[in-house]
């Protein structure tokens, strides 16, 4: 069976979900190969073998991970060359579409971003068949790559995490970035504060506030922790100081794709929406119920969300 790569998306070896929704749809394709790249794969090991990985190939350089993500295009290719392996499977995160794009060049392959589905292509061809979120959620297309690997870009939330124990096998690469990928250079990183609450763009969960909480963001926080819910805000709330700018949600935010979002007191605006649109299932709290987000949403609660939030949290904490 053919190899199907999946590029390891952790931090220090602790490894996120969208590893393991990518190591799921792995197993659709083929046999799920893990590249891991950085230190801690110690404690990565365990995660990947978990979720059906049944070799890691992996790099310890710490070059690869200074030089941004050139090295790590340059990496995948290699091994694309090296292995021919049936298609590549990065997360669809700002990185992951950039490394997908230069692996593409490099191996003159076709590319597919913002996958929310994949499947093996029933026509026994051995292809890839996607399902692609375009123009910012408005359209899904099929959509297939019919030129070299298929490089595949997956959007976070798109498959459940299947654990099927894998043999994880590591074979650790002889890999050195080529001078041309270390035109740029990581000099100091600083990690986040830690708010306790899942990545904004992996979290199952999204509850987010817009200008309707006039700055206080309690009540939402309170729902989200309730859910186990990151915080998400549309750029009014943003804009006004009143919650950070890495939690914007929309067309020049972030893109989230939860099972649930929950919009408080956010109206709808299509820049908003661009962001949000495809999740599972949206859930708005707004006190006007000519709200444009009403048109999008699954449920909707006409109220002020000062009101409602507080006995939504109640609820489920008493459930
Ligand atoms: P408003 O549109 O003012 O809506 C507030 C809502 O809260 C209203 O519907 C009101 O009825 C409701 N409300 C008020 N009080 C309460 C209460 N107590 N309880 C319940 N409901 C209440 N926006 C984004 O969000 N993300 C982006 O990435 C983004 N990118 C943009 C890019 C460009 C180039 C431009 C031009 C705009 C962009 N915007 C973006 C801004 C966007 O157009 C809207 O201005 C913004 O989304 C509005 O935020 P809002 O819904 O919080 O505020």
């Amino acid at each position: 069976m053919a190899e199907v790569l999946v590029l390891v998306d952790h931090v220090d070896g602790k490894v996120r979900k969208t590893t393991s929704e990518l190591l799921t749809i792995a197993r659709r394709l083929g046999e799920p190969s893990a590249v891991f790249v950085g230190s801690g794969f110690d404690a990565a090991k365990e995660t990947l073998a978990r979720f059906g990985a049944e070799k890691v190939y992996r790099v310890e350089s710490p070059e690869v991970l200074e030089h941004l993500v050139v090295p790590q295009a340059e990496l995948l290719a290699q091994l694309v060359a090296d292995k021919a392996p049936a298609a590549v499977l990065v997360p669809s995160s700002p990185e992951g579409k950039e490394i997908a794009a230069r692996l593409a060049v490099k191996t003159e392959s076709g590319l597919i971003t913002d996958a929310v589905d994949v499947q093996a292509a029933g026509d026994g061809s051995g292809g890839v068949a996607t399902t692609q979120s375009v123009f910012a959620g408005s359209y899904t297309v099929s959509a297939t790559v019919t030129k070299g690997t298929p490089i595949v870009a997956v959007k976070p939330n798109s498959a459940t995490p299947e654990e099927l124990a894998g043999a994880a096998a590591d074979e650790v690469l002889d890999f050195t970035p080529s001078d041309a990928a270390k035109g740029a250079r990581i000099t100091e990183s600083k990690p986040k504060q830690a708010t306790g609450r899942p990545e904004l763009t992996e979290a199952a969960i999204v509850v987010s506030g817009g200008r309707g909480t006039a700055g206080d963001f309690s009540k939402v926080e309170d729902f989200a922790d309730s859910l186990g819910a990151a915080v998400g805000a549309s750029r009014a709330a943003v804009d006004a100081g009143w919650y950070p700018h890495t939690s914007q949600v929309g067309q020049t935010g972030k893109q989230v794709s939860p099972q649930l979002y929950v919009a408080c007191g956010i109206s709808g605006a299509i820049q908003h929406r661009a962001g949000m649109q495809t999740s599972k299932t949206i859930v708005a709290v707004n006190k006007d119920n000519e709200a444009p987000i009403f048109e999008l949403v699954d449920f909707g609660v006409v109220g002020d969300l000062f009101a409602v939030l507080p006995q939504a949290t109640d609820a489920i904490k008493a459930a």
